[in-house]
């Protein structure tokens, strides 16, 4: 009877793994709030991410998939500039993900000063992965400039030169 039950037990374990365990967190290095991006996206921003967690720069996940009733807001709120956003998903996926840093290797990001770190940080290293971020968008204006970035530094998507 014991062995019965141990039997049971590990069947049961092995369906749970395998009922729970998705390939996409894999790739993603368990983090399911980048589902929402296209599969290709998905995984050269967990690389991305990886990378920069390796040096010390951990990041939460603002935004990925609008609607395009979210996106109306928040263009009149004035956070984004285009109707045509990455964000709002085509054939189900959003092309765009929202960064915030969290932790920088000085600490955590509380100040602009680390933040700015963090953003330069993830600006440098998207490339590596044909990503580029909002940081490269000089002609928009912010707080951000005082440290050369662009208005949208959390913003990453594909490079587009
Ligand atoms: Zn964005």
């Amino acid at each position: 009877m014991v062995v019965r039950a141990l039997v049971w037990t590990a069947a049961l374990g092995a369906a749970w793994w395998l009922l729970t365990t998705k390939p996409v967190r894999r790739l993603t290095g368990g983090r399911p709030e980048l589902d929402e991006l296209a599969p290709d996206l998905r995984v050269k921003v967990g690389k991305l991410l990886s990378e920069l967690e390796g040096n010390g720069y951990t990041w939460r996940v603002l935004d990925v998939a609008r609607t395009v009733d979210e996106q109306e807001l928040n263009v009149r709120l004035g956070y984004s500039r285009t109707m045509n956003s990455r964000h709002v998903a085509a054939a189900g996926a959003a092309r765009a993900v929202d960064l915030e840093p969290v932790s920088t290797p000085d600490g955590p990001a509380t100040t602009d000063e680390l933040r700015a770190q963090a953003y330069l940080a993830l600006r440098d290293t998207a490339p590596r992965y044909g990503l580029e971020t909002g940081g490269i968008w000089l002609a928009w204006s912010s707080k951000w400039a005082k440290w050369g970035l662009g208005g949208d530094p959390g913003h990453v998507q594909e490079a587009t030169s």
